[in-house]
């Protein structure tokens, strides 16, 4: 029953998702810190559902004493602060937001664009230091000036739409064939981006294709006096190629709101070893350093919240796993989940050959009106609606198929 499901919250998560895990009904204790290790351990033993953000990190060594945990939800993007091989190859499913910060990443470009062109960055500096420094030399409109986006996905697509309306033309090159909104157009090659565009802005994964994709190579395919805005990830723009390619005036100027090693927290970050570029980039005018706040803003992070927490939600009543990042993607439509009678089978095990022989042998003796199975790696997840069962038929299909030994976990929902 929903009122017996124990949520654990921690590190502030977002009131949207709370409101919404406790409307459900379900016991929900929510602390707004991380806690250290050994009272993490205690607080787990006994909770199904455990909401955390980045600095909450939870191991094997943490998870093992998580017996009866079912789902993590990592109210933000990344997902590196859970072992999601463990988690999974114990049947606990994990969630996290990819894209409720899309729009936050977009807006942020929109206004770098403006800047840039204005020199705003620069004009505003010296301001600060007392100069008066009225130029128009260089600074542009963007009306009628050509965008060109690197990664067509949720970012880059959001950005197509606002630039458009402000008047540039936009171009986009993406490694696969993408419907173009608006009047934008996909080309064939980056350098054809590169060689059209006043603005180019990289809004790719990161991946071993696109470390360093924009290099020395492709700033000689820039426009002169083009500008280059990178919100995606810090490998994706090669910074020493940068710094030599804005020296000789081939770059105008340049937005960077991510880096090669970004530190954990708050603080120094260009006076450490790391970045040996540090001090020639602190040199450049009309270079915009910002610290990876693209999708940080408060409708972000309440997006987030309501997107995770509907993601757990849905797998605690439903055993839905659509958008998990460590479990296959499974989903039935859940039309029949409320009908008397009705039960849901959620069967996590290993991947190995014979193991739904022996699950249909289980079940194949009641009405099974859906079944889907699907796996990822060595963990296969199956979901069944089976109709006119009742509560001694469910207590036995669950020990049966509790007694598989291929099983990680066995879910009956009804
Ligand atoms: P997405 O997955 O929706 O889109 C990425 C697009 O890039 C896809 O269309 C994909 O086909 C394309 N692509 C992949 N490899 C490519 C290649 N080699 N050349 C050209 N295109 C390629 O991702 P998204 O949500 O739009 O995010 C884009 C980037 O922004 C990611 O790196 C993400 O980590 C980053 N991001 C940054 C912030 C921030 O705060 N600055 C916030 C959110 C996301």
């Amino acid at each position: 029953a929903t009122e017996d499901i124990k949520v654990l919250l921690l590190e502030n998560v977002n009131q949207t998702g709370r409101e919404i895990l406790k409307q459900q009904g379900y016991q929900v204790e929510f602390l707004k810190s991380s806690l250290p290790e050994d009272q993490l351990i205690e607080k787990i033993r006994d909770v199904h559902v455990i909401g955390i953000r980045s600095k909450t990190k939870l191991s094997a060594r943490i998870l093992k004493e998580a017996k009866n945990l079912i789902v993590i939800g990592c109210f933000c993007i990344g997902t590196n602060q859970v072992d999601l091989q463990y988690a999974a190859d114990h049947g606990i499913a994990v969630f996290n937001s990819p894209f409720s910060n899309s729009r936050s990443v977009a807006e942020l470009v929109i206004g770098e664009i403006i800047c840039l062109a204005r020199q705003l960055g620069d004009r505003s500096n010296e301001m600060h230091n007392g100069t008066w420094n009225k130029v128009s030399n260089g600074c542009w409109e963007i009306r009628g000036k050509t965008l060109g986006i690197i990664g067509y996905g949720h970012i880059g697509a959001q950005l197509s739409v606002l630039a458009e309306s402000m008047g540039m033309s936009v171009i986009f090159f993406d490694v696969i064939n993408l419907m173009a909104l608006g009047t934008a157009r996909q080309v064939e090659t980056m350098e054809e981006l590169l060689g059209q565009s006043d603005f180019v802005t990289c809004h790719v994964p990161e991946l071993a294709e696109t470390k360093g994709m924009i290099g020395t190579k492709q700033f000689e395919q820039m426009k002169k006096g083009s500008y280059l805005i990178n919100a995606s990830r810090g490998t994706v723009v090669d910074i020493p190629a940068l710094i030599d390619a804005m020296r000789s005036g081939k770059v105008a100027g340049a937005a960077l709101d991510v880096y090669p090693n970004e530190p954990a927290g708050n603080g120094d970050y260009f006076n450490n070893d790391l970045n040996t570029w540090g001090a020639d980039l602190r040199s450049l005018k009309n270079l915009i350093l910002t610290p990876h706040i693209g999708g940080s803003t408060e409708e972000a992070q309440s997006a987030i919240g309501v997107e995770v927490a509907q993601a757990l939600t849905r797998y605690v009543n439903e055993g839905t796993t659509l958008g998990a990042v460590n479990l296959p993607e499974v989903a039935l439509r859940s039309l029949t989940m409320e009908e008397p009678n009705h039960a849901r089978v959620v069967f996590i095990h290993k991947n190995i050959p014979g193991v739904l022989r022996k699950v249909n042998e289980i079940i194949g003796d009641h009405n099974v009106d859906k079944q889907m199975t699907d796996s990822r790696g060595d963990v296969a997840y199956l979901m069944a609606d089976i109709s006119n069962v009742d509560t001694t038929t469910i207590k036995e299909l669950y020990t049966s198929l509790e007694s598989l030994p291929s099983r990680i976990m066995t879910r009956i929902l009804y």
